[in-house]
């Protein structure tokens, strides 16, 4: 184990459970002990976790914060977790024997009986989503994979081969590693951003770690605001609202953990994959429970280049969007128009089309429109595509042993992405 966990912000870091799953694959060949082993990985981590008050990289200043996340360490060791793990173990085993019907009446008890079919992701509306594809590209050709060509389509995490998604990845580098692509090398990729003009009538499973967003990117700044979080306490800690909250994340952060596995090996012929079966059951259940997707976070890049500067950050820049498309048989259409249709889908480009653009420029852009712009929804937009977006990728780098860290926006992707979000931005100061 590379790192050890100190407090429950330790413990919820994308990077440490990731490490957790693979010690636990290294200790049992099969997938099945390795859902076991990571169990108990788990639960001795979780069980030895301290106050953040004295971990030495989480330590704050602020005693409400630092109450709040001791409240909730301690809300969290009283879950019965195991029975989440054992129900996910059965219904991998019970599918691995051939018994798919009953693999996923067992996923779909277990969610019910979890509450998951009530849940929804409120994490879909200030962020733009990115495309990518190899080639010289025009728009259509970035469109989810048309039904006709179902036999290109690969064995994915959420998906199961034949049935075309419309994947979208929350940053540059995500897409080009999802596409298998070397993020230095991706000149002949085409890129466009996918933006969501109405997320309240998405509903998404969010099985991304919501648990820590919403500590670091909620209650951080609440507590830093001067509120006096301490005072709400009730019998019990933390305020009943907020102890079903952490309860259902809790939930969702289990069996996200358990759809996680990176895959072992991976072959030319794109076989069978075992970490894969339990993804596949979940997005099939998502389905019929009339989720439109999942949001999850990518296991494929490369986390020990490519991280956040300091320990004080978010993951999201590794976050997918997997949309599901409806067939109507009776039509001729090869691809699903009326999702589309939800999106604001710019032009593609490719390295070499990206210009230089300065802090200022984009300064100047961010005034005018939030300057500009009548309308309350326009100027959210462009609000969120200046600041949000500059938010969340401010602390990624790429590093390497001995050289000073690269920062994201210096790097093919980067610059990329940079682009596709001033052009964002243009397209709201034409609109207005
Ligand atoms: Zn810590």
């Amino acid at each position: 184990m590379k790192r050890y966990p100190h407090c429950l912000l330790c413990f919820l870091d994308d990077d440490f459970q990731s490490d957790l799953r693979a010690a636990a694959q290294h200790s049992a060949p099969r997938h099945e002990k390795a859902l076991t082993a990571y169990a108990q990985l788990f639960q001795k981590a979780l069980s030895g976790l301290g106050s953040v008050s004295s971990c030495a990289h989480h330590k704050l200043e602020n005693e409400h914060f630092t109450w709040w996340v001791d409240e909730t360490l301690k809300l969290i060791q009283s879950q019965p977790t195991q029975e989440i793990f054992d129900g996910m173990t059965e219904a991998y085993s019970t599918s691995i024997a051939g018994r798919f019907g009953e693999s996923f009446e067992r996923v779909k008890s277990l969610m019910l009986k979890l509450g998951i079919d009530k849940t929804r992701s409120e994490r879909l509306g200030k962020v733009l989503f990115f495309r990518g594809r190899k080639g010289r590209l025009l728009r259509e050709d970035l469109y989810h994979i048309p039904f006709s060509k179902r036999h290109c389509i690969s064995n994915q995490r959420y998906s199961v081969t034949g049935q075309p998604l419309l994947y979208l990845g929350l940053s540059i580098l995500d897409v080009a590693c999802e596409l298998g692509a070397e993020p230095k090398a991706v000149d002949d990729y085409s890129f466009c951003s996918y933006f969501l003009k109405d997320s309240a009538t998405t509903r998404v499973l969010d099985l991304g770690n919501s648990l820590y967003d919403s500590l670091w990117n909620n209650i951080r700044p609440i507590a830093g605001a001067g509120s006096q979080l301490k005072h709400m306490a009730e019998a019990g800690g933390l305020p009943a609202i907020s102890r079903q909250t952490v309860i259902e994340r809790l939930k969702i952060f289990v069996i996200a953990a358990v759809c996680s596995f990176r895959r072992r090996m991976v072959t030319a012929q794109d076989s069978f994959a075992p970490e894969y079966v339990l993804p596949q059951t979940m997005a099939h259940w998502a389905r019929e429970t009339a989720f439109d997707g999942i949001l999850y976070t990518s296991t494929r890049i490369d986390s020990e280049h490519w991280r956040m500067s300091g320990d004080l950050q978010l993951n999201r820049y590794r976050e997918n969007l997997a949309l599901f498309t409806k067939y109507v048989s009776h039509e001729e259409k090869d691809h699903d128009e009326s999702l589309l249709a939800k999106f604001e889908i710019s032009p593609p480009i490719q390295a070499a089309d990206v210009k230089e653009i300065s802090d200022d420029v984009i300064v100047e852009y961010r005034k005018q429109i939030v300057q500009g712009l009548q309308a309350q929804s326009l100027t959210e937009l462009g609000q969120r595509a200046a600041i949000d977006v500059d938010v969340a990728f401010d602390g990624l780098v790429y590093s390497q042993l001995d050289l000073p860290d690269v920062p994201y926006y210096q790097t093919t992707c980067g610059k990329i992405q940079r682009y596709l979000q001033l052009l964002f931005m243009m397209s709201r100061l034409i609109d207005a």
